[in-house]
């Protein structure tokens, strides 16, 4: 073997028995070289360690069977089938055949033994199996090899089996792991543990394998706490400009602010501006429930950086959102002599021109765009500063390119996902953290209500009326469904629906797919009051900021993570009425979905939810991060594997200062690449 075929970062390929074919299919399942094979886990594991007498299965339940056949026939049902009548003295079970030849009728005559293994139901005639796997026996069967199979995910085109016989014949490659061990147990030994699982008595078995699943799980979030710690070490060595007190210029702002910041502003500000001054390069995430004033903090950031005559260059994820901080930072920068700039991606050629230039020259001190700032055309003088906004809505390598846009800028992002402290502390290892845990005063909570769509019509009525008597505004929220066609159908439906209602009230629609320019006169006018009703996709889930809107209904609210509809209902409450957020569900509905829509209705605090959320269902999705690319654990789930995380932080801080050698070895078994795993 040469040293590529050699290697645990070779492609499945170099194994016998897969070709490019199959590899694509291994690729599909997440399995792109053998590593990653070996790294597949079983998902559950098939009992074929003894069998069950008839008169002991369970529905529900797969069993491995010893019987004799005592009637083969048709079976004339909704579907024609056939039917083995099957018994072994202690019981009958009825194996039923949907697909079969006329040898295998043959073959299955009474007094032939079976030996079979599958899932038994409960049938209108007793304990059904259907297509089991079986084997035919002259006699009664010879006891079977205990054997508990491992079941893996696959994909369509692939067996679990075919995916076991290829993991088993790379297990020669675990020899390569580093040989570490964790709870007495080296990597490779556990892995062992989960694809070959020795049979022990009773419990014994299924303990061993939980041991060695704790252990991997264990080590793969090490592995990503060390990474971003040892990222964070490299970034701390690098210099970049200080950006310390001059002008002054942040006083200015706080006196013409029109509000005085909370405790928790004022906390988090000088924690910012603190790092700002230094020669390191900051990185902070902010975190602050949705409304809790994140923009006025980046706006001192942004006015200490132009004091320096360095450049600032605020990302946000959507247009609308972006077109917003652009007014907001407009009228509070542009007095202070600090020119703001907004760049976006349909800028016509001569407009963009310009804009470009003023990027290149620096007479554009701070730069509030969406993804086009990423364009390769997009060069700048001095940027000193990045702040990205939002930041669970940008993929890792968005905001890996941001920074390359400067020389080791500071870099501050914001975020309202809020994250359970601990998970924060694995998850963001490579940030300092600087929470507001505090909302403006005058604040007052927002009712929420779960409704099934069976009142949808009471309620549109109820709420039409409202709107008259209050002359208030209303976000009408239909909600991201997968495919991108039936999502604007769906808002758009309800628009038309809404705007045949009453002439009287003025209704107007929103979605990503509208041209920027239409998104921005809609949404102007939905600011200035001239429309009552914005009906809307999720496009307003994040930033827009409308204080007279207050009430938001969000359509098929069982569809979306708590999370997001957090971050939705947090577009109401702004102002000093009561606001009310109306959640709509398609019943019947699931008890977890309920459960997740009562646990919003009874919290207002978004890290309440967040930890509820936790205990209903797998972060992935919850927070936000996997689609951020933060989360890209194999086997780890940080829901499941929550008792894990502090002693994960324990054991990488020690590891650290007393073990560096064995911290990077732990790193490199799992080949996680520093650029990867940056969070910003
Ligand atoms: P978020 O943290 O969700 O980004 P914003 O920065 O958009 O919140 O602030 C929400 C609203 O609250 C804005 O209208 C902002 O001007 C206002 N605001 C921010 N801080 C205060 C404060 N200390 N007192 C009163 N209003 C504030
Ligand atoms: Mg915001």
């Amino acid at each position: 073997m040469t040293d590529e075929t050699n290697s645990l970062d070779a492609s499945p390929q170099v194994l016998r028995g897969i070709g490019p074919s199959s590899a694509q299919k291994l690729e599909r399942c997440g399995i792109k070289t053998i590593r990653d094979l070996l790294l597949h886990i079983p998902y559950r594991y098939q009992n074929r360690t003894q069998c069950s007498p008839l008169n002991c299965l369970l529905a529900g339940n797969e069993h491995l069977v010893n019987a004799e056949i005592i009637k083969c026939e048709y079976s004339y049902g909704r579907r024609r089938s056939l039917l083995v009548t099957l018994s072994d003295g202690y019981g009958y079970l009825l194996m039923r055949l949907f697909h079969y030849h006329a040898s295998q009728k043959k073959s299955l005559k009474p007094g032939v033994w079976l030996q079979l293994f599958g899932e038994i139901r409960s049938g209108s005639n007793g304990f059904e199996t259907v297509h089991p796997e079986y084997r035919l026996f002259d006699s009664h069967p010879p006891d079977p090899t205990p054997e508990l199979r491992p079941i893996y995910r696959t994909t369509s085109g692939l067996t679990s089996a075919r995916i076991g016989d290829w993991i088993r014949s790379a297990i020669p490659y675990a020899e390569k792991l580093p040989n570490h061990t964790f709870r007495g147990l080296s990597l490779k030994d556990a892995l062992l543990a989960l694809h070959q699982p020795k049979i022990e008595s009773g419990q014994e078995t299924y303990a061993r394998i939980n041991q060695a699943l704790q252990r991997i799980v264990f080590e793969e979030i090490l592995a990503h706490f060390l990474v971003k710690r040892t990222q964070r070490k490299l970034l701390s060595q690098q210099r970049t400009i200080s950006l310390g007190p001059s002008k002054q210029l942040g006083k200015k702002l706080l006196n013409k602010l029109g509000f005085k910041l909370t405790q928790a502003q004022k906390r988090v500000t000088k924690e910012v501006l603190e790092d700002l001054s230094k020669s390191t390069p900051t990185m902070r995430l902010i975190q602050g429930d949705v409304g809790s004033g994140k923009t006025v903090i980046a706006a001192f950031a942004a006015i200490r950086a132009a004091e320096n005559d360095a450049q600032t260059v605020i990302m946000a994820p959507t247009e609308i959102l972006a077109e917003q901080h652009y007014e907001t930072f407009c009228s509070w920068l542009t007095p202070l002599g600090i020119n703001v700039c907004l760049v976006k991606g349909d800028l016509n050629a001569t407009a963009r021109k310009e804009r470009f230039e003023d990027l290149r020259s620096g007479k554009a001190n701070v730069i509030v765009g969406t993804h086009a700032v990423f364009q390769k055309d997009a060069v700048f003088k001095h940027v000193g500063l990045t702040i990205i906004d939002e930041q669970h809505r940008f993929g890792v390598h968005q905001r890996m390119q941001l920074r390359e846009k400067g020389k080791s800028p500071h870099q501050l992002v914001m975020t309202a996902t809020p994250i359970p402290r601990t998970l924060t502390m694995a998850l963001y290892a490579d940030m300092d953290v600087s929470v507001i845990d505090q909302l403006p005063p005058g604040r007052i909570a927002i009712k929420t209500t779960i409704h099934s769509n069976t009142q949808r019509k009471a309620l549109i009525q109820n709420i039409f009326r409202e709107l008259k008597s209050k002359k208030t505004q209303v976000y009408w929220v239909c909600p991201a469904i997968q495919n991108g066609e039936t999502q604007l159908r769906a808002a758009e439906d309800v628009y038309e629906e809404l705007k045949s209602l009453d002439s009287g009230t003025s209704v107007d629609l929103l979605h990503g797919q509208m041209k920027s320019q239409e998104k921005a006169s809609v949404m102007n006018a939905f600011k200035q009051g001239k429309t009552t009703v914005l009906v809307t996709t999720t496009v307003i889930e994040v930033g827009v900021d409308v204080p007279n809107a207050t009430i938001i209904v969000i359509e098929d609210a069982d569809r979306l993570g708590l999370a997001q509809l957090h971050q939705l209902r947090g577009r109401v409450g702004r102002g000093k009425e009561e606001s009310t957020c109306v959640l709509l569900y398609q019943s019947p509905i699931s008890d977890t979905a309920r459960n997740r829509l009562e646990a919003l209705r009874d919290s207002n605090d978004g890290f309440v939810i967040a930890e509820k959320d936790l205990l209903i269902r797998g972060p992935g999705d919850v927070l936000g991060t996997r689609q951020a690319g933060e989360q890209a654990f194999k086997i780890a789930d940080l829901s499941r594997d929550r008792e894990l995380i502090q002693p994960v932080i324990d054991m990488g801080n020690r590891l650290i200062r007393e073990q560096p050698a064995l911290a990077d070895s732990i790193i490199s078994a799992w080949k996680l690449s520093l650029e990867d795993y940056v969070s910003i």
